[in-house]
């Protein structure tokens, strides 16, 4: 399997089929399992074997299916589902980190990761150093001989910088430091972060893993040590675990994912490149453009610019005009979805920054980000002429 390329792997890595041999893979909706005698039980307490569960926030057999097929997919060694992408971040962070540990993290990050960053972690007696990603210096600068681990989304949401994996790695292994990579906006389809040396990736199953919006789910990724050593004793005990009826579903969004990311992707750059320079905008942000600041490390590091695009309207009223005229593209806030969808960072998924953060982050009042779904492109670029003008 380990020779297997991506989209072979998507559809076929973890597989465990029951005794029925059945084709597309069983949802195991229980809570437990049955011993057939005490000392069995007793046994499997003191050590599970590889394909023995004890408890479904432990383990689930459709479960495990959905972390070996995506651990395949991403070159990890392992991994553990999660309830959600918040759960998969806190989870990476709070299994490995004590108080008096050091953090060097990016300060353009989700608002829900930056709560984790800013107020739970530093109330544990965790300090956190805040750098501008994209400055390498920064990291140079922040990163000390004890610092614990580094987190940084590998593209930002919603300002789509692109922070370089390879270069971040090597400054936090000089120190021994933990690379944690949330890969959202990468997707698995486009990423390598584990090859370019992260080591561990975490991903909101929400977004492009499921793809259709049905459901709430993240995954953490890394090397089994870390997987079963630190992270899993922390999430079976804290209660984060994904279920199995959401597992299968993330099953079934990563036998499509490729074919709908690739599509999603190419419909961005179309749509992209056409609004670029349009008249009733004052900036349109794509790490597929050329314009782009990191449009060089973009190609190097993922191969396309991804699923998602911002544009800047110029002021709130504006970009609520546009959001209001749309026809096609739904406004609501996640993304990676089927469906087009249009956000307006500043009054809802980011809300919470004070003003002079948002400044500094680039979260203009005019910000519009858009996340391209799986529509005829040219009727999306239709929607969005219509609705600019
Ligand atoms: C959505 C998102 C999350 C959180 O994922 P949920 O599944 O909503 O908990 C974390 N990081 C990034 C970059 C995201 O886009």
């Amino acid at each position: 399997m380990t020779d297997w390329n991506k989209r072979t792997k998507a559809v076929h890595a973890g597989v465990r089929r029951s005794q029925y041999n059945e084709v597309s893979e069983a949802i195991y909706l229980t809570q437990g399992f049955v011993y057939d005698t005490a000392e069995d039980a007793e046994a499997r307490f003191q050590k599970a074997g590889d394909d023995e569960f004890i408890y479904a926030r432990y383990g689930n057999p459709t479960v495990a299916m959905f972390e070996d097929r995506i651990a395949a997919l991403e070159g990890a060694e392992d991994g553990f589902a999660t309830a959600s992408g918040m759960a998969a971040v806190n989870g990476a962070l709070t299994s490995m980190l004590k108080a008096g540990d050091h953090v060097v993290s990016s300060r353009a990050l989700f608002g829900s990761c930056l709560y984790i960053l800013e107020e739970v972690l530093t109330r544990f007696g965790v300090e956190v150093t805040f750098v501008d990603g994209t400055d390498l210096d920064q990291w140079a600068a922040a990163i000390r001989a004890d610092t614990q681990a580094v987190f940084f989304e590998s593209v930002s949401n919603p300002t789509l910088q692109v922070i370089d994996v390879k270069a971040v790695s090597a400054l936090a292994h000089a120190v021994g430091a933990t690379v944690i990579v949330d890969n959202v906006f990468a997707t698995p389809v486009f990423s390598d972060a584990i090859a370019q040396g992260a080591d561990v990736v975490v991903y909101s199953a929400t977004k492009h893993i499921d793809g259709q919006g049905r459901a709430l789910g993240g995954i953490i990724l890394g090397t089994q040590e870390f997987i079963r050593g630190t992270v899993e004793p922390y999430m079976k005990h804290t209660g984060g675990s994904m279920s199995p009826f959401t597992a299968w579903m993330m099953l079934k969004g990563l036998e499509t994912i490729d074919l709908r990311v690739r599509a999603q992707a190419r419909s961005a750059q179309e749509i992209a490149t056409a609004l670029q320079g349009h008249k009733a905008l004052k900036n349109v942000i794509y790490p597929g453009l050329s314009d782009h600041p990191q449009y060089e490390l973009t190609k190097a590091q993922m191969g396309a610019g991804g699923t998602v695009l911002s544009i800047d309207c110029g002021t709130q009223a504006r970009a609520f005009e546009v959001l209001n005229a749309l026809e096609i593209i739904i406004i609501s806030n996640n993304l990676g979805d089927a469906k087009s969808i249009a956000t307006h960072p500043a009054t809802t998924t980011h809300q919470r920054l004070p003003d002079a953060q948002k400044e500094m982050l680039g979260i203009t009042p005019g910000l519009i980000r858009l996340s391209i779904g799986l529509e005829d492109p040219q009727d999306l670029l239709g929607d969005l002429m219509q609705a600019l003008g």
